[in-house]
């Protein structure tokens, strides 16, 4: 039989967006709650990230809560799962979402920047992914999405480690299939193009770069952060049990076409 939208149905699910007290994940996480999913808010202000999980509720009138942990610390992210676990059952979708951004000129990128980059954009991924795997795989199901970057496949002047952390969830997500398929288990990424939030706000103000985006976007616009949420219930929900291993941008086009 054809599955009809009810694939897509998050009903019973429990979801952890991590930084999703602002911007993008903030977005997301009420996006899967709207999709029928108990919604984790995280990040590393406990008081920002519980109201934004009020909002959440009030706002879906889903069950949400809040945790606070440091992504690139791997005792905290084992400790901040244990607690949540022990507290509402494990975990049917992880989202890694929680990023920064620094940039420079390459010959002036400093260790602190790059090791900055490393820990919150790359292994913070891997240390979610191998402490929620564990889980997933005693019940032989589960999905992993990360969120990439246009900047995985683009380059761009003064961003280099950025893009090298973006480039590496491409390959930690196709590991993550390699790993988990046979569990039941979905890994994708979803590349997002560029979009207004705080990690953008400079770029946002800077008219000349914010018109590059309109021109250098086939839709013509800068991403809205609804604009995702689309492709993660996707990604999220039984309609996606046979996609594994894979990054789908979501970039107006931006990847498509030079
Ligand atoms: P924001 O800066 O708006 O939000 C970042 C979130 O991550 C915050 O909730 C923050 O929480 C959390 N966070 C950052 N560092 C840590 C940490 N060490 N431990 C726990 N939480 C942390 O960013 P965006 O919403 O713009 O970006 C979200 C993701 O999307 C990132 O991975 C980014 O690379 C990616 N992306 C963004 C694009 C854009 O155009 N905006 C384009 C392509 C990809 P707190 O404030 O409490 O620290």
């Amino acid at each position: 039989m054809i599955p009809g939208l009810g694939a897509f149905s998050l009903e019973g699910k429990t979801a952890l967006v991590t930084g999703s007290s602002q911007g993008i994940g903030r977005t997301l996480v009420e996006g899967l709650a709207a999709a029928g999913a108990s919604v984790v808010v995280h990040g590393r202000d406990a008081a920002k990230a519980a109201r934004a999980a009020a909002e959440v509720a009030e706002a879906t009138g889903v069950q949400t809560r809040s945790v606070t942990f440091d992504v690139t610390d791997p005792a905290a992210v084992d400790a901040g799962i244990a607690a949540l676990e022990a507290e509402s059952g494990p975990l049917d979708v992880l989202v890694n979402n929680a990023g920064i951004q620094r940039r420079a000129p390459i010959g002036e990128f400093s260790d602190a920047d790059w090791d900055d980059l490393l820990a919150t954009n790359l292994s913070s991924a891997f240390y979610l992914a191998r402490r929620v795997s564990r889980g997933m795989v005693e019940r032989g199901s589960g999905k992993i999405i990360q969120i990439g970057s246009v900047q995985s496949q683009l380059a761009r002047p003064g961003i280099a480690p950025y893009s090298a952390t973006k480039g590496a969830i491409v390959m930690l997500t196709k590991g993550l299939c390699a790993d988990l398929a046979p569990h039941g288990i979905q890994a994708n990424a979803i590349a997002p193009g560029y979009f207004a939030t705080e990690l953008t706000q400079a770029l946002v103000r800077d008219e000349q770069f914010s018109s590059w985006v309109r021109g250098r976007t086939p839709a013509g616009r800068w991403g809205d952060t609804q604009d995702l949420v689309g492709a993660l219930v996707f990604l999220a929900s039984a309609a996606s049990d046979f996609v594994n291993g894979q990054t789908l941008f979501v970039d107006g086009g931006m990847t498509a076409v030079v």
